[in-house]
């Protein structure tokens, strides 16, 4: 692609919105300088390619689309079904499923689909053959509130959150929670590890209906086949959210056991975190479950977005060439390069390191909080967020921990060496930043200090490091 092609798309975009809203064309350009700025480490963001980008762009955005390929509410959807089933080729082939839902507007999306799916399938569907009914709305009003009470009276299990679980796995603050009662595995308080064992004695005690793996802070492999083990051994639909590893399955480093989709009843994901393409989410599955997953708009979603999905066929097709695997890779060489960085200069990290895209290191050992330590590394031109460690003695906001990940540097093209200058400057940031004190004495957990030409320095430096891996090289918006 001649790099001027997509020059001029983007900057011909940007000249269209500008004569009706300049302020919004700024804004687009500013978000671009900002992200070519800045050491992105956050571990659920990358850079979709401007092919990408460039596809949800366009008339497919001005489409209701309601149904599925070929079965749609509106008429006039031909080219919206030849881009949805595209995407979903692309994610069947790409996975090895055998059926993919491309419409999930993203991961929470995705997962409240897989959620209904499994209790239309596990209680609905049997609920209405007792009833000897063909749809709910044949059933007696007496027969409607037994099964919204029988609907509302189901367990989950999945992983706690300090462990690296996410909230829509049955928190009480989520819809999740409030659907299902729910209770969570942790990990090993010693090795930080998930404990199969336990996991299996917690299956055997809260007999689940829904088993979920999947998560956002957890730096290790997950055993899949294990896992779907303990699920039968229950009786319990087996499902993984692999909305963070997506790119790692896609890209083959996590194969056999440690690949979802052979194991796994139902698999959800995002499409937009290591797997690189738009913000969104999808559902992959077998065919017992594929035509509940179907109904997922207008059950719990909005109109499908053709252009997104558009964006996805794109993303998915680059996910399916060869040099998507280095790139995946590559992913688990940096984190692991930036995780022997950081042990090499003292930090502690959850698990002593990672397999996967993500670090997570405990900043107690740095006398801060997560958010103390946030905030240094964002003054030093560094970011990153504060999450959850085990057993997290400063709760969910303030938190013991930063998350980092590597997809989206990886994309940008630095490799092992400029990660441990990466872990250089975020340890140089923690170990130059102190916690502040409140008014009265008492420490912040928010305060801190640290001396602005520090921040600056290591701002300049992180600034150096990205200048060699210019971000959409290709792009100059003039
Ligand atoms: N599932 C997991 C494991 C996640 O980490 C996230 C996002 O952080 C989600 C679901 C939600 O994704 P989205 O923000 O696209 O709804």
């Amino acid at each position: 692609m001649p790099s001027n092609a997509e020059s001029a798309a983007f900057r011909s975009a940007l000249e269209v919105i500008r004569a009706v809203e300049p302020r919004v064309a700024d804004a687009i350009g500013a978000e671009l300088a900002d992200q070519r700025e800045s050491l992105k480490l956050i571990a659920s963001e990358n850079y979709a390619s401007p092919a990408t980008l460039l596809a949800m762009g366009n008339w497919f955005s001005d489409k209701y689309a309601e149904g599925t390929v070929g079965r749609r509410f509106y008429a006039g959807c031909q080219n919206v079904d030849t881009v949805e089933a595209l995407a979903a080729e692309h994610a069947r082939e790409l996975f090895g499923a055998t059926y993919a839902y491309v419409q999930p507007h993203s991961g929470i999306d995705a997962n409240l689909v897989a959620f209904w799916a499994i209790l239309a399938d596990r209680v609905e569907s049997p609920a209405l053959a007792r009833a000897q009914a063909r749809h709910v709305n044949d059933l007696t009003e007496q027969d409607w509130f037994a099964l919204r009470r029988e609907l509302g009276d189901q367990r989950m299990l999945g992983m706690s959150l300090d462990a690296g679980g996410h909230l829509t796995h049955g928190f009480r603050p989520n819809i999740s929670g409030k659907m299902f009662d729910q209770r969570s595995y942790g990990t090993d308080p010693a090795t930080g590890l998930v404990d199969y064992d336990k996991v299996a004695e917690a299956a055997r005690e809260f007999r689940p209906l829904v088993l979920v793996a999947g998560y956002s802070a957890y730096p290790r492999k997950v055993n899949f086949r294990i896992m779907r083990e303990i699920a039968d051994s229950v009786g319990a639909t087996f499902m993984v959210d692999m909305a963070h590893f997506a790119g790692l399955v896609a890209g083959k480093v996590f194969t056999g056991d440690f690949d979802p989709v052979p194991h796994a009843h139902i698999v959800t994901t995002t499409t937009h975190k290591s797997l690189r393409g738009p913000r969104g989410g999808m559902v992959l599955c077998g065919p017992e479950l594929a035509d509940q997953v179907d109904r997922g708009c207008p059950m719990v979603l909005g109109g499908p977005l053709p252009h997104v999905m558009a964006a996805k066929a794109v993303a998915l097709a680059e996910a399916r060439r060869p040099d998507f695997a280095g790139y995946a890779r590559r992913i688990v060489d940096n984190a692991q390069a930036l995780a022997d960085g950081l042990l090499r200069r003292g930090a502690t990290l959850v698990t002593g390191g990672t397999d996967n895209h993500l670090v997570l290191i405990d900043v107690t050992g740095y006398g801060l909080t997560g958010r103390q330590a946030e905030q240094a590394l964002l003054d030093s031109g560094i970011v990153t967020n504060r999450n959850a460690v085990p057993q997290d003695a400063n709760g969910a906001w303030y938190t013991s921990g930063i998350r980092i990940g590597t997809p989206a540097l990886t994309t940008r093209g630095l490799g092992t060496a400029e990660m441990d200058g990466t872990a250089e400057l975020i340890h140089t940031v923690l170990s130059q930043t102190s916690a502040g004190a409140n008014p009265d004495g008492t420490a912040s957990k928010a305060k801190y200090v640290l001396d602005p030409a520090l921040a600056d320095k290591v701002s300049r430096q992180a600034g150096e490091l990205l200048a060699g891996f210019p971000l959409y090289p290709n792009v100059d918006l003039g």
